[in-house]
């Protein structure tokens, strides 16, 4: 069986125009934003159309299900998201959650007999307006008031005004929390974002486990003089030493592994002018890598090689370090279920880490879980140029198809996690 690649198609450019900024190409649904609202009433339609029922939570997390759904066995889930990122693309979570809409509409039309149901989810502020991660997190762990209050959006408008103009409950919005054990497992497809499927000619990415991130700021201490009249040989140049140490940053995440990345992404320097020489400079970082020992060793390779360089400056250097969030590997036994869906369907597949955070991060935490990717021309995303053939995107949604029916047919490997 397979996807209606000509409906989703047609769904997809429809979502498009909702948000599009008209200068760029690019899509702007920042969630909870008048363009998220309209999308968000667009899928509602979409779903009613189709016969399915939406059931909205607290958060704004959507779920949708058949009308008469098979049986009350725990259901296998699919999904992701269709805000976006200011400017952005307009298949990074909207693909998954379309799909996600598609396949459930297949299995109604077909009406293919089920031991599970099948429920199609769209989570709520997924680029993180207010908070990464916000709709998924409140699924997989729940927020209290106090929390869901003290949040911002880019804008620094509250989220809890949003919540009141929306005539949302902020109490209904701490009541998300799925147990673990009520999902039987979750599958989400997804765009690739980066360059590795196109490159190596694959249809199809297994993924493996999304990275692990570390990072925080370190600060290079050095000594303010005056740029005219102090000697190179007197200088404590603290911008001289965290650039030096910057240099280092790429040597020493290939010594961990080919999929290690460190990025420095703002230097800010005291006192600042022109004519001082820096006596402070400040640099962030953002470490990442799918294994949990090897993001612990690429944070302790930074930190080492950030003292050993400014020892050499006579410079001293101290870290403000944010909380580190620990790769999640992905279920191997729905890893298996996708690989022998692609195989079936003579589809190219490898198995491949995630870089970028997704839902399925949170869902890992209260069900078994696993992601499919699609290519992303160029590896681009967060951006007007974000795109992936018809072609690829309608062997994602048949490979999704086909994990689904098999892990609600109960035929699939067991989820090892379940
Ligand atoms: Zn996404």
């Amino acid at each position: 069986m397979r996807i209606d690649i000509d409906r989703l198609r047609h769904d997809l450019e429809t979502l498009r125009t909702i948000g599009r900024a008209a200068e760029t190409g690019g899509v702007s649904r920042t969630s909870f934003s008048p363009a998220d609202a309209e999308a968000r009433r667009w899928y509602v339609e979409r779903c009613v159309e189709a016969g399915l029922d939406v059931e909205v939570d607290g958060l704004g997390n959507m779920v949708v299900r058949a009308r008469d759904e098979p049986s009350t066995a725990k259901p296998v889930w699919t999904g992701s998201h269709i805000d976006s990122v200011p400017d952005g693309g307009f298949l990074d979570g909207a693909l998954g959650a379309i799909a996600a809409l598609e396949c459930l509409r297949r299995l109604t039309e077909e009406k293919v007999p089920l031991a599970r149901p099948v429920r199609a989810v769209v989570f709520a502020d997924e680029e993180g307006n207010y908070s990464h991660l916000l709709g998924s997190t409140g699924i997989a762990k729940g927020f209290d008031r106090a929390r869901l209050e003290a949040m911002t959006g880019r804008d620094g408008d509250r989220l809890a005004d949003r919540f009141a103009e929306l005539g949302w409950d902020l109490d209904a919005a701490t009541r998300t929390k799925v147990e673990p054990g009520e999902v039987h497992a979750f599958v989400e497809l997804h765009i690739e974002q980066g360059p590795n499927l196109e490159a190596g000619g694959f249809d199809i990415g297994v993924v493996t486990s999304i990275v692990g991130l570390g990072g925080g700021k370190a600060r290079f201490q050095g000594r303010a003089d005056h740029a005219g009249t102090t000697p190179m040989a007197k200088r404590a140049d603290a911008l001289l030493g965290a650039a030096e140490f910057l240099t280092t940053l790429p040597g020493l995440a290939a010594s961990i592994s080919d999929d290690a990345v460190v990025t420095c992404g703002l230097i800010g320097v005291e006192p600042g002018g022109a004519n001082v020489v820096p006596g402070t400079a400040t640099v962030t970082l953002d470490f990442r890598d799918p294994d949990r020992d090897r993001l612990r060793a690429l944070g302790e390779a930074v930190e080492r090689s950030a003292r050993e360089v400014a020892g050499r400056h006579g410079l001293t250097v101290t870290w403000e370090l944010d909380t580190p969030v620990a790769p999640v590997p992905l279920d191997e036994g729905i890893r298996e279920t996708i690989a022998a869906a692609a195989e079936r369907f003579g589809y190219r597949h490898t198995d491949l880490p995630s870089g970028a955070g997704h839902d399925s991060q949170n869902m890992a935490l209260i069900a078994p879980t696993a992601m499919i990717f699609v290519p992303s021309k160029d590896g681009r995303s967060h951006s007007p140029a974000e795109d992936t053939s018809w072609a690829d995107i309608e062997r994602g949604g048949n490979v999704l198809l086909a994990t689904l029916i098999a892990l609600a047919s109960d035929e699939a490997p067991a989820p090892r996690g379940a």
